[in-house]
């Protein structure tokens, strides 16, 4: 299945994922834009250093940061102006321990308030998602595993880097649309996607610490697909209405921050994924997969879930709660926003409201999460920020 879906990705019959990957492997952010500029003589790449403060002087301008570098307090100063692009968790964690956020908050923690911005660790967003409408399958279906991980497979990819081994994780389709978050129909609010793997296939070994399932639902579910072909359809909220937030355990800059996503706190949520499900239903229902591939729903009742009638609303309202993960898309905790909204963070040339020469360029910007994956617009938010920052600075390329 997994061949004839690469093959079908490949004739560009369906949505085949677009990947950050060159010669079938992963592509960073520091391969693509780092890594071929360490040769310039205006770049220097101190690794292994931890930024803990941004230096704020008496006129409200940020002149540089503090880091620990070998277990050394450093500091470092900024000629024109300071970029914080520490990710949606700790860009908010360092303005926080920089005395910008909430003055309550900060009081709390007996750091000095320079900027009241109540905005700063909120609105954090991700992608909710569930991966488990799972369905085995007895026709068209090669042995996953030696077909997967065997010879031919690490042949393929070791020679010409393809093969199943350069499509991440059994991922092999996807197609968006609208299930009414959205009044305008052309918007696409829910992500339908297709992995030829299903979730116990691996034995527990990477699946189920990827989408954060307990070893009790490992050992009670999803055990008994080990070795069992089939598919998994997952399905995303591309807006998910509930907000959650990051803010300081303490002042210790060692410290995590606490990270309250408050996923499905909207009752909405629970409901769309609930209709998510449904049509997923609908789809592994379909001709084409039950006689084409002898699909069938795996519908042994979920730990938590068995005591409500397999299949009823209820039922996969529960499924949601219990199978529920996520897209790993921390986003929204910098806000960029107008003057006009209180919980504005930055301005839209990503300035810190508040502050002089202080950016924050990375994820946490997003007013509102992509409707896709969060690399590419990242990356984008990027070039973005550089080209405006060359813009304030006269540098006209
Ligand atoms: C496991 C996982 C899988 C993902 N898979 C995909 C995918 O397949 N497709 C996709 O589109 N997106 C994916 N994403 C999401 C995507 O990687 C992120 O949305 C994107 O990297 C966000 O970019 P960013 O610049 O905001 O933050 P980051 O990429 O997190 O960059 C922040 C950087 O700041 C550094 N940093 C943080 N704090 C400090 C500090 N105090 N001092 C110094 N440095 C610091 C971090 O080490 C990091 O290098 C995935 C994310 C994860 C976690």
């Amino acid at each position: 299945m997994q061949l004839f879906h690469i093959k079908l990705c490949q004739e560009k019959r369906y949505n085949a994922p677009d990947l950050s990957t060159i010669n079938g492997e992963r592509h960073s952010a520091s391969d693509a834009f780092l890594k071929p500029n360490l040769h310039r003589q205006n770049l220097r790449l101190q690794s292994h250093s931890q930024v803990i403060k941004i230096l704020i002087n008496g006129g409200r301008r940020a002149i540089g940061v503090m880091y620990i570098h070998n277990g050394k307090v450093k500091k470092v100063y900024a000629r024109k102006e300071v970029i914080l692009s520490a990710g949606a968790i700790d860009s908010p964690k360092l303005l926080l321990l920089s005395g910008i956020g909430p003055k309550e908050q900060l009081q709390t923690h007996g750091i000095r308030s320079v900027v009241d911005l109540k905005g700063v660790g909120q609105n954090f967003q991700d992608h909710p998602l569930v991966a488990g409408i799972s369905y085995t399958t007895e026709r068209n279906a090669e042995n996953l595993i030696p077909m997967m991980y065997g010879g031919n497979s690490q042949r393929d990819y070791i020679r010409n880097r393809t093969g199943p081994l350069s499509v991440p994780f059994g991922v092999v389709g996807y197609f968006t649309v609208n299930l009414g978050v959205d009044p305008d129909p052309n918007v696409e609010d829910t992500l339908f996607l297709f992995q030829s793997v299903l979730m116990g296939t691996d034995f527990g070994l990477v699946g189920v610490s990827t989408y954060g399932y307990t070893r009790e639902v490992f050992q009670d579910y999803l055990r008994e697909q080990g070795g069992r072909t089939g598919f998994v359809i997952t399905v995303k909220l591309n807006w998910p209405k509930s907000r959650g937030s990051v803010s300081l355990r303490s002042k210790n800059p060692m410290e995590a921050p606490v990270i309250d996503p408050n996923y499905l706190s909207h009752p909405d949520d629970v409901e769309m994924l609930l209709k998510s499900i449904k049509y997923a239903l609908i789809i592994g229902n379909t001709t084409a997969l039950k006689d084409g591939l002898g699909a069938k729903l795996y519908d042994k009742p979920l730990l938590g879930c068995k005591h409500l009638k397999h299949g009823s609303d209820d039922y996969w309202r529960c499924f949601v709660r219990r199978m529920l993960s996520i897209g790993y898309h921390p986003s929204g905790t910098c806000k960029m926003a107008p003057p006009s909204d209180p919980d504005g963070v930055v301005s839209p040339r990503l300035k810190v409201r508040g502050v002089e020469g202080l950016r924050v360029i990375d994820a946490s910007i997003m007013p509102l999460i992509t409707s896709s994956n969060l690399n590419a617009p990242t990356m984008m938010i990027g070039e973005k920020g550089a080209s405006m920052i060359k813009e304030d600075w006269g540098y006209v390329e």
